[in-house]
């Protein structure tokens, strides 16, 4: 097991920068998830802490040794590419055995022993996965790299994998760096996620933290499905406010720790904490419900731009109908819409992981 310290990572190809000035710690024996858009530099910085790429300035630390220009195959460290990257004219036995030169493969991480003489090419997709991740796992490495395993994967099956990926994690606890651009697979599994975004990582935090008090709008419109709303507005904001002006309606939001000069600003509310009744702070029109069994998500036109609510379906809400929007002011989260960073606030006062 190990920790992974990244000091000032920086990786350029000829002009272009993949990844900029990453700083920061797996810590031992943690699931961390790189989770950001195609080509926001997940990979790269993944391929970068398994020596499969050479950093162009900055330093890679395993467990305090400087590994920065070891090659792969000095650091070890474990890789599952898409678990479908198996031997298919080989069996079970010889694809665990075959890439690690393994001298035995009791250690098999693949708990049916009766599939081992089968030819990988005759297995379910089911078990071909959990052939590679054995695979991958054999050795006992002391960190295990993941990049997009899960991707080939239909929605059922990906989340079957979920579950028994973070069982097996929860077992073995080697520590785990985990590539994604799917924000439901990182919030099921991670410890810890950084959201990446153009080669930065902009937020590193516990799930419930990346979701409850993002600090910026690209991790808050990332994450959640709806993800946030924001409504925008314009206005100049007090050290120690505790409510915001919309359109003349003041909303009142968890304490600000900063004051901002007149500028274009965000609110950033989530869907479910949205309710829709006759006396709302703001009003709107109702402009599509979507139902979803128990639950409905309600879009609104308001005059600060579109918003979702996710409410009970039992609540009837006709299109075209004008309504009143109340937010839950302990879950508000107030924007700078030009940097997009989130303004400081009593929410973020209560982060349990940083
Ligand atoms: P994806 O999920 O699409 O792979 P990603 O977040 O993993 O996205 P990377 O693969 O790290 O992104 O790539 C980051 C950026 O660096 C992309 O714009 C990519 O085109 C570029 N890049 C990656 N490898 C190289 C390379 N060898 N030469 C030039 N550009 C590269």
């Amino acid at each position: 097991m190990a920790e992974i310290d990244l000091q000032n990572v920086q990786k350029r190809f000829g002009d272009f920068t993949a990844v900029r000035e990453s700083s920061f710690t797996i810590r031992d024996g943690e699931f961390f998830v790189l989770l950001g858009p195609s080509g926001c530099g997940k990979t790269t910085t993944l391929r970068m802490i398994a020596g499969l790429e050479l950093p162009t300035e900055g330093k890679i630390l395993l467990d305090g040794e400087d590994v920065t220009y070891k090659r792969a195959s000095q650091r070890d460290i474990g890789f599952v590419f898409q678990l479908f990257a198996l031997y298919p004219r080989m069996t079970v036995r010889e694809n665990i055995a075959f890439p690690l030169k393994c001298q035995s493969v009791q250690r098999a991480e693949t708990k049916r022993r009766d599939l081992l003489e089968r030819s990988v090419s005759g297995l379910s997709g089911g078990d071909s996965q959990r052939v590679a991740l054995g695979r991958a796992l054999v050795r006992r490495a002391k960190a295990c790299m993941m990049d997009e395993p899960l991707g080939a994967l239909d929605a059922e099956f990906r989340h079957l994998m979920c579950v028994e990926l973070h069982a097996l994690h929860d077992r073995i606890r080697a520590t785990t760096v985990y590539v994604t651009h799917d924000q439901t697979e990182a919030m099921a599994m991670a410890d810890r996620i950084a959201v990446m975004n153009h080669g930065v990582v902009v937020q590193i935090g516990s799930p419930q933290d990346i979701y409850d008090r993002p600090s910026a709008m690209h991790v808050a419109g990332f994450i959640g499905s709806p993800p946030m709303n924001f409504l925008r507005f314009k206005s100049s904001l007090a050290q120690g406010q505790r409510s915001v002006q919309l359109n003349g309606a003041a909303i009142r939001v968890p304490t600000l720790r900063q004051a901002v000069a007149e500028g274009e600003l965000a609110l950033g509310v989530r869907p479910e904490h949205v309710t829709i009744s006759d006396a709302g702070e703001i009003r709107g029109e109702v402009f599509g419900v979507e139902y979803m069994g128990t639950m409905q998500i309600v879009t609104v036109n308001t005059k600060h731009g579109q918003l979702k609510a996710r409410i009970p379906s039992r609540q009837r809400v006709q299109v075209r109908e004008a309504v009143g929007l109340n937010f839950d002011s302990e879950r508000l989260v107030v924007f700078d819409a030009v940097s997009g960073s989130a303004l400081k606030s009593r929410l973020f006062e209560e982060s349990a992981d940083g």
